[in-house]
C-alpha cells in the first residue's frame, strides 16, 4: 500500500447481483473504496441505485472472462449466475465464467498482491450421499448433465484457486455456499424461494417440482454476508473451502406451506416434472466456520421470509 491511499480497495466481480449488491453495501459501511464489475445479465444496476451516490463506489460493465486491470487489495470473484434458469441459458458461457474468470481474477491478484474470495457452491457436492455434507466430501456431480456447467465450472474455479495458492502463493478463501436468499433476488429468477413467494403474492399456482420430499438448507443473506467478511477477515492460513449456509433443512413442500402461510395466499399446489440431476437432499456441515470462524446463522427461515415477502410484494 503506498502513501497516498488510506482506504483497502475492494474488487467485486457480479457486484451488482443479487449477493453482490449486499457485500458492496458492507464494505461501503467499512469506509473501502468498492469497484463492483459486473456484465449486467442476472444482475441489475438498481441493486446497487442506492449507491452510486456514494465516492466511494464506482461501477464498470465488463465481463470477467476477459482481462481486466485494476489496482486493488483485495477481490471477491462472485460473477456467474447462480440460478439453474440463468446459468443453463448459455451454458458454454456460464463455464467460460467460472473458468476463464477464475484464471483472469486470479491472475489479476498475482500481480498486484490481493487477497481473493472466491464463491464456490454446495453444487460442487453434486447430489450427495453423504448427509450433511462436510468440506471433506468430494461429490458426487454429473459431468455431463445440463448442471454440469455450473457444477464443474466451479469445482474447476476451486482447482485453479488451490494450485494458484500453492504455485504462486496467492492468497485465497474459498466458502462453498448453500442456498442463500433474501431481498434483491431477482423477481424472476427462477429459484424456488422467489418463484413461490411471487407466485404465493399472484395467488398463482405453487410451483412444485418432483415430488416436493427433496431438500434444501437457506441461508438468510445477511447472515451469509457476515460469514463472507469473517472468512476474508480470517489469518492467511485459513483457505477454506469452508461451508456458509443455514444447517436448517426444510422440504420443497414444506417451504411452500410456510410461504403460503406468511403470505395468507390462497395459491394451490401443482406439481411439475424434477428437472434433471435436481440433488434430493442438501444440507451444510458448518462445523469449520463455527470452529475457524465463529461463525454460524442466526435468522430462522420465517424471519427472512418475511423480509423477502415485504420486498418483493411490489414486483407482485
Ligand atoms: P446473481 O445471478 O444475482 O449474481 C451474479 C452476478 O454475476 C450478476 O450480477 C451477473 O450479471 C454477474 N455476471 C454473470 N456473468 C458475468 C461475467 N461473465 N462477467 C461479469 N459479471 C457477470 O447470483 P447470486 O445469488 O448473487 O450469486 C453470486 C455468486 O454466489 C455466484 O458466483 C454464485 O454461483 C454464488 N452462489 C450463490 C448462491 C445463492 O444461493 N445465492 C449459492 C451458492 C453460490
Ligand atoms: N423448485 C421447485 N419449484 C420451483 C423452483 C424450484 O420445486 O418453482 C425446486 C428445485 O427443483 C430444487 C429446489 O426447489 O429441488 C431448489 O431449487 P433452486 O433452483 O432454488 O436451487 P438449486 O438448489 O436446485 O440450485
Amino acid at each position: 500500500m503506498n502513501n497516498y491511499h488510506f482506504n483497502k480497495r475492494v474488487l467485486v466481480t457480479g457486484g451488482a447481483g443479487f449477493l453482490g449488491s449486499h457485500l458492496c453495501e458492507a464494505l461501503l459501511q467499512r469506509d473501502c473504496d468498492v469497484l463492483c464489475v459486473d456484465i449486467l445479465f442476472t444482475g441489475r444496476r438498481g441493486n446497487v441505485a442506492h449507491l452510486l451516490d456514494n465516492p466511494r463506489f464506482e461501477i464498470l460493465r465488463h465481463d470477467v472472462t476477459f482481462p481486466l486491470f485494476a489496482e486493488v487489495d483485495e477481490i471477491y470473484n462472485l460473477a456467474c449466475p447462480a440460478s439453474p434458469i440463468h446459468y443453463q441459458h448459455d451454458p458454454v458461457q456460464t463455464t467460460k465464467t467460472s473458468v476463464i474468470g477464475a484464471i483472469n481474477m486470479l491472475g489479476l491478484a498475482k500481480r498486484v498482491g490481493a487477497k481473493i474470495f472466491q464463491a464456490s457452491t454446495s453444487e460442487v457436492y453434486g447430489d450427495p450421499d453423504i448427509h450433511p455434507q462436510p468440506e471433506s466430501y468430494w461429490g458426487r456431480v454429473n459431468p455431463i448433465g445440463t448442471r454440469s456447467c455450473y457444477d464443474e465450472g466451479k469445482r474447476c474455479a476451486e482447482t485453479l484457486f488451490f494450485d494458484y495458492n500453492r504455485q504462486n502463493r496467492v492468497k485465497i478463501k474459498v466458502a462453498r455456499i448453500f442456498n442463500t436468499y433474501g431481498p434483491r433476488m431477482h423477481p424472476n429468477d427462477g429459484r424456488v424461494v422467489s418463484n413461490f413467494i411471487m407466485q404465493a403474492l399472484r395467488g398463482e399456482p405453487i410451483t412444485i417440482y418432483g415430488s416436493g420430499k427433496q431438500t434444501r438448507s437457506f441461508c438468510y443473506v445477511d447472515d451469509l454476508i457476515r460469514g463472507l467478511l469473517k472468512l476474508m477477515d480470517s489469518p492467511d492460513e485459513i483457505t477454506g473451502p469452508v461451508n456458509l449456509g443455514n444447517p436448517g433443512e426444510f422440504t420443497m413442500l414444506e417451504l411452500a406451506e410456510t410461504v403460503i402461510k406468511l403470505t395468507s395466499s390462497k395459491s394451490a399446489l401443482i406439481f411439475k416434472p424434477l428437472p434433471a440431476d435436481d440433488p434430493r437432499q442438501r444440507q451444510p456441515d458448518i462445523a469449520q466456520a463455527k470452529a475457524k470462524l465463529g461463525w454460524e446463522p442466526k435468522i430462522p427461515l420465517e424471519e427472512g421470509l418475511k423480509q423477502t415477502i415485504q420486498y418483493f410484494k411490489p414486483y407482485a
